[in-house]
Parts: C-alpha cells; sequence; structure tokens
C-alpha cells in the first residue's frame, strides 16, 4: 500500500501549504514607500518603541523586487497613483496591500480632484485600516491580521485578486 492510501486525503498537500504559509509570514517585508502623515506612523512602528522586527518583517525593502507587503501609508495623489500602480505591479506575487489611514481608504478629508478617492481605485486592498493617522498598534494589529490570512492562504496565484488587478490596469490603459 502507498503512502497515499495511508495518509488521509488532501494530507500532504495541506501540510505544505501550512509550511508555506509559516515561512511566508514569517518573512513579510514591506516596501519603503510612504506617501504623508501616516507614514510617521508607520516609521514609529518599525522603530525600537514598537518593534516590529517581533515578527520578522522589520527589513523595508528599497526595491519592491524584495517586497511582499504595500502599506499606502497617506492620500494618494492623482499624480503618484500611476507611480504607486508601476511599484504594485514590480512586486513579486503573492503580494499584499494594506490600505492606511481614512485618506488612502476613501481620500478622507481631502474630498477634491487632486486626490484619489480611495486607492483600491489603483491596486487590490487586502486590508484597510481605518485612523486619521492609526496609531502603530493599530498598524501592527492590521499586520498581525494580514499574517494570519496568509497562513491560511493556499499555495498557487489567488485568481480573484489577480482578475481584479488585471481589470484595474485595464481601466487605467
Ligand atoms: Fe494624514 Fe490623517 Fe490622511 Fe493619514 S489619514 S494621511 S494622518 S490626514
Amino acid at each position: 500500500m502507498g503512502i497515499e492510501e495511508k495518509l488521509p486525503s488532501g494530507f500532504l498537500l495541506s501540510t505544505v501549504e501550512g509550511l508555506a504559509g509559516y515561512f511566508r509570514k514569517g518573512s513579510f517585508w514591506p516596501a519603503t514607500f510612504g506617501l504623508a502623515c501616516c507614514a510617521i506612523e508607520m516609521m514609529a512602528t518599525g522603530a525600537g518603541r514598537y518593534d516590529l522586527a517581533r515578527f520578522g518583517m522589520e527589513v523595508f525593502r528599497a526595491s519592491p523586487r524584495q517586497a511582499d507587503l504595500m502599506i499606502v501609508a497617506g492620500r494618494v495623489s492623482q499624480k503618484m497613483a500611476p507611480v504607486l500602480r508601476q511599484i504594485y505591479d514590480q512586486m513579486p506575487n503573492p503580494k499584499w496591500v494594506l490600505s492606511m489611514g481614512v485618506c488612502a481608504s476613501s481620500g478622507g478629508m481631502f474630498n477634491n480632484y487632486a486626490i484619489v478617492q480611495g486607492v483600491d481605485h489603483v491596486v487590490p486592498v487586502d486590508i484597510y485600516l481605518p485612523g486619521c493617522p492609526p496609531r502603530p498598534e493599530m498598524l501592527m494589529d492590521a499586520i498581525i491580521k494580514l499574517r494570519e490570512e496568509i497562513q491560511a492562504m493556499p499555495l498557487g496565484v489567488n485568481r480573484e485578486k489577480a482578475a481584479r488587478a488585471a481589470e484595474q490596469a485595464a481601466m487605467k490603459a
């Protein structure tokens, strides 16, 4: 009798997925990318007092090629939107987007022609964080929630997210 017949169905795949999720969540690297006042709180989160390094993600990467988390920290101007999208496209899959603060999530107080009314018009967002600005504890809480999602994520491309990203890219073209 082969090993496949002895093990419960899906045992091997779910074990590999669990391991991959464990390693992914433990090396979750954000791109260095701040847009406005929210970025000050993001920087504080990475500093010694709040110590984001506890979660294995203290390395804010200067290159999007080495990052798998984009923290959109602050309002997104119309001029910045194509740059933000380009950085997102340069990040390798799988990747996640955290919209930090009301301005990034909905335009916030900047209800005008110059500001994108929600970064989800430009990139697919995985988690929204309210506040103006959100405190470092709130950012860490959002990151921990994302890590839980990553742990449970199946291997392979997230088709729904990829479709959303492609749809947004087509709308911009
Ligand atoms: Fe600044 Fe508040 Fe907007 Fe964050 S949510 S970018 S702190 S105005």
